[in-house]
Formats: structure tokens, sequence, C-alpha cells
């Protein structure tokens, strides 16, 4: 199973819209794909139609209670799509470990024992603290989603450097297999002139796909539905197939095999 962090510590970057719709698009493609909610906001479980009353198990349990990821997950009514779910609980989780010596490898622990799927996409909170670390020493690969803004590039050197450190320390084999630029809008100056500066900084790691905003990416939650399902030709799920094919082509062949 390969599995994918998609994080950056800033929130309303689009890492959740990312995370249920690249799911969703891998899914669709035939892996058999985890979604695994690692933000205690819900919001990808939401997103995908998980009631909080079908929450009964969640990350929480997977990190803190060392609960199975196979008695964690539950269906989601895509083929081949399932979901570790979280709630607020999840909150807790970070005061809760911080004695625990394998605090920082809880996640890639519980990960390592499972079977059953091929591809895990971990949707990470908008923060780089224990979550997001027991995210990125479990990948082994990570995402990052970017949206074209003024701070963009100096938010992305935080990360790097954590990853930098996640690599000296509990990870050495973490990947980078991409950033994705978000909530592009080609008639704002602004945004052009961010996304060219990201290619030129950062070249082949950005993604060519790039997602438009987009009001049926961000209408989708709402009614428990991927975009992808939700209005499958729009433009947002149109980049987010794109982005998937490009994905599948970047991805470490030899842990597909694993
Ligand atoms: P994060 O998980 O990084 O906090 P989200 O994916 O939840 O970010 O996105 C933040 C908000 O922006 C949400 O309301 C979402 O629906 C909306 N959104 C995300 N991507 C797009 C897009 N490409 N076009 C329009 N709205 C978007
Ligand atoms: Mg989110």
């Amino acid at each position: 199973m390969i599995r994918i962090a998609i994080a950056n510590q800033k929130g309303g970057v689009g890492k959740t819209t990312t995370a249920i719709n690249i799911a969703t698009a891998m899914a669709a493609t035939g892996w058999r794909t985890l979604l695994v909610d690692l933000d205690p906001q819900g919001n990808a479980s939401t997103g995908l139609g998980v009631a909080s009353s079908e929450r009964t198990r969640t990350t929480y349990d997977l990190l803190v209670e060392d609960v199975s990821v196979d008695d964690c997950t539950i269906a989601t009514s895509i083929p081949n799509l399932d979901i570790v779910p979280s709630t607020v609980d999840l909150s807790g989780a970070e005061l809760e470990l911080v004695a625990e010596e394998d605090r920082a490898t809880r996640l890639r622990d519980a990960l390592a024992r499972h079977k059953g799927h091929e591809v895990c996409f971990i949707d990470c909170p908008p923060s780089l603290g224990l979550l997001t670390l027991n995210a990125l020493t479990a990948a082994d690969t990570l995402m990052v989603p970017l949206q074209c803004e003024f701070f963009a590039l100096e938010g992305l050197s935080q990360l790097l450097q954590t990853v930098e450190r996640v690599q000296g320390r509990f990870n050495p084999d973490l990947g980078i297999v991409g950033i994705v630029l978000t909530m592009f809008d080609r008639r704002n100056r602004l945004t052009d002139q961010v996304s060219e500066d990201v290619r030129e900084c950062l070249g082949n790691l950005v993604f060519d796909s790039v997602i438009p905003r987009n009001v049926r990416l961000s209408e989708a939650p709402s009614h428990g539905l991927p975009a992808l399902v939700y209005d499958h030709a729009c433009a947002g799920s149109r980049a987010y197939m794109a982005l998937a094919r490009e994905l599948i082509g970047r991805l470490p062949k030899e842990r597909m095999a694993a």
C-alpha cells in the first residue's frame, strides 16, 4: 500500500478538497483506496457523507486506543473508497500522546499492519503538530496543495524544513511526489505571478495539472459527495482526474508492488 500524506500547515488551501477528490479519482480508476481523516475538524469525513452517528471508531481510536485500521474503517458510498473518519475527539490526541515514546510513529505502526487497500491518502490538519508529524512519519510520499497567494512560498519553506527533520529522525525515505496549485484563477495577475515564481523555484516538483477555482468543488461537500460524483464534468472534477493520472505516473513503482 502506498501512503500519501496531503499536508500544508496553512488552513483553507485545498488539502481536504484535494484528498477527497484525488482519492475518489484513484478509486474510480480501480485502486482500492483508503482515506485517513487526520483533521479533528472531520471535513473529509463530512465531505464524503459520513454522518457523525457513523463515526463510532475513528482516527482517535487508531492513534490513542490501538484499535486496528480495519476496525476503524468504514465504506463510503463510492465503490473502492473507504475512510477512517475523525471527530473532534482527535484534538485531544496530541495531548494524550505527548508522554508516549512512540507518539510520532503510531500511525505508521497502525498502517504497517494493514492490508486490503492499495493506496492510502492522509488528510492532515492545518498545523505542523503531532498529528501532521504522524502523517509525515507514516507516509511514503507527500503531496502539497498550494494556494497561489502572496505568502505561499514562505509557508512552503517551513513545511520543507519539517520534511527534512522528519527525514532525519523518523522517515529517511519520505519523498515529495509533488506540489499542486489550487484555487487557480487565470484572471488574477497575482495568481499568475505566484504560480510563475513557484514553478521557477521548484521546477518539476510542481504538477502540470492545476486546480482552478471552481464553485462546484466548494458546493459538493455540503451534499456529502466528492465533486467528481456531484458534477463529474465540471472544470474542477476534470482537473482532479488529470491530477490523478499525473500522480499515478509519479508514484514510486517499487511501492506499488508492495
Ligand atoms: P484545507 O483542507 O486546506 O483547509 P479545503 O479543501 O477545506 O482546505 O478548502 C477550503 C475552502 O475552499 C473550502 O470551503 C473548499 O470548499 C473551498 N475550495 C477548495 N478548493 C477550491 C477550489 N479549487 N475552488 C473553489 N473552492 C475551493
Ligand atoms: Mg482540511
